[in-house]
């Protein structure tokens, strides 16, 4: 069967998707719907049964495109600058004018048995000024926990939202002491818009407006209160009892979203199962890529042009089979999902819109990057980074293995496999959001290279004959286990 996976055919799949019509594949670009038109253009010639929307092959994904339209922010008549001065995301603020002639400093924000900087105070529609983290004795002890351990409080920022909204706060500014930090994590979210899921859910924040401030710029806004504000910080941290009090002080911030719609497109191409045709097989990857700066196209042909086209490849090949009358006892799905490089979104629209029942599908095969080699192999090696196969069941890191020594015959690797990678490879591809909902799920790669997210990752530099033989072994895996006799066991 395996002989309908062929790299000459590959060669010329992998030349359109990273032709320079396909633009990079972004989501929401004309080039990624020309991807994607020809793989269902593929599914077509082959013959393969729809399943999408109105009798396509596609789901459609709705996605949001947020940024900000315009904000300011002005304090005691000086105006200061987004990511200079202060952080605010688009996607955990709402639009919002303020004209404010107090602010009521808040202490650490924190509401806690042991500690509660809302007591006594009334903060409800107002602007309140916080510190991160949580109050401390001079040797390090933290009042909250009593012990040298700090508490959730400062670990966990959502908390101090929370308690903000439950007293109905209109805005937090936070004294942020780690600014520099602050705007390196969030710096790529505020220069580039951010891609949501089109639900109502992610669109609109309903937690209270948070700005993160560096330290000059608090001082301007504090204005006349900083000695005042600085005095009461120290008298929290040396009795452990809060000290909230208003000041005055003028600020103007106005805050604009620009939210577009976007739409997108998740591909499938549907192999009914005989016997067990309620128990499904899916095998993933993803088609979208990082688009084109300027003039600079990122063709992504390892990225995952490689996994795609491998996809593609496996589907003709159960098509073929079918053909012949050769169908699997179990239903397979192979799926091509979009909006990978913005967030896995695809995968994640899929695992929550699933057209298949997910309580029965019992695996999920995906490929990402497997059309090069990289520095720790030489250049003939036919080997395979495996990644999370044994996470959620032994049976599925078992049945690969065995797979592979029966027939293909490639050097598994499990480097990155390790719990404690600092790569975390485990959590960056699709498959995460089939194993969030606790289906195992198992990645193959090839490792990453000096190409990775560069222009220079072309298709003249992948190797066809290794693509095709680890396309053949994903097939071999994918047909194996829509085949034993029993459905294999999450037992992780
Ligand atoms: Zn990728």
């Amino acid at each position: 069967m395996t002989t309908a996976i062929d790299q000459t055919e590959m060669s010329t799949i992998l030349d359109v998707l990273t032709s320079d019509s396909c633009a990079g594949r972004e989501l929401g670009s004309v080039g990624v719907d020309i991807a994607a038109n020809f793989i269902a253009t593929k599914f077509q010639q082959y013959g393969i049964q729809k399943i999408g929307d109105n009798n396509s092959y596609f789901q459609h994904v709705g996605f949001s495109w947020v940024n900000w339209e315009n904000t300011s922010f002005r304090a005691n008549d000086t105006e200061f600058k987004l990511l200079w001065d202060y952080v605010a995301v688009p996607t955990e603020n709402n639009d919002l004018e303020i004209n404010a002639k107090e602010i009521v400093f808040c202490g650490y924000g924190i509401d806690d048995p042991n500690y509660n900087d809302y007591e006594n105070t009334s903060v409800k529609g107002k602007v309140i000024l916080i510190y991160n983290g949580e109050p401390t004795k001079t040797d390090g002890t933290s009042w909250i926990t009593n012990s040298q351990f700090q508490s959730d409080w400062s670990t966990n920022f959502n908390k101090k939202i929370e308690a903000a909204k439950k007293h109905e706060v209109a805005l937090i500014l936070v004294i942020e002491e780690k600014f520099k930090q602050l705007v390196d994590l969030k710096r790529s979210q505020l220069i580039s818009p951010t891609f949501l899921l089109d639900s109502e859910e992610y669109l609109t924040s309903n937690t209270p407006n948070v700005a993160y401030m560096s330290s000059s710029t608090s001082s301007h806004v504090i204005g006349n209160a900083l000695k005042k504000v600085i005095q009461a910080r120290n008298r929290i941290k040396k009795k452990g009892r809060a000290h909230s009090f208003s000041f005055n002080t003028k600020l103007e911030i106005s805050q604009k979203k620009n939210i577009k719609a976007i739409s997108g497109k998740n591909i499938m191409a549907y192999f009914e199962g005989t016997d067990k045709k309620e128990e499904i097989v899916i095998v993933s990857a993803h088609y979208d890529h990082i688009g084109k700066k300027n003039e600079d196209i990122f063709n992504g042909a390892d990225d995952n042009g490689s996994g795609t086209t491998a996809v593609i490849q496996i589907a003709k090949a159960l098509q073929v089979a079918r053909d012949k009358g050769i169908k699997p006892r179990r239903t397979i799905l192979c799926l091509l999902v979009t909006g990978e490089e913005k967030g896995l979104l695809g995968s994640n629209y899929y695992v929550n819109n699933p057209r298949l029942d997910l309580n029965k599908t019992t695996v999920d095969i995906n490929i990402d990057m497997v059309g090069r080699i990289d520095k720790k192999y030489s250049e003939d090696s036919a080997y395979l980074y495996v990644i999370g196969s044994d996470r959620l069941s032994a049976d599925l890191h078992r049945i690969n293995e065995e797979v592979n020594s029966k027939y293909s015959q490639l050097i598994l690797d499990y480097v990155y496999n390790a719990e404690n990678d600092p790569n975390r490879y485990y959590y960056r591809s699709d498959h995460y959001n089939f194993a969030e909902k606790r289906i195992p799920a198992i990645f193959f790669f090839n490792g990453t290279h000096e190409d990775y997210h560069r222009i220079t990752d072309d298709k003249i530099k992948i190797n066809l004959p290794i693509l095709e033989k680890r396309t053949k072994h994903i097939f071999l895996l994918t047909w194996e286990l829509a085949n034993i006799p029993k459905r294999i066991i999450v037992d992780k």
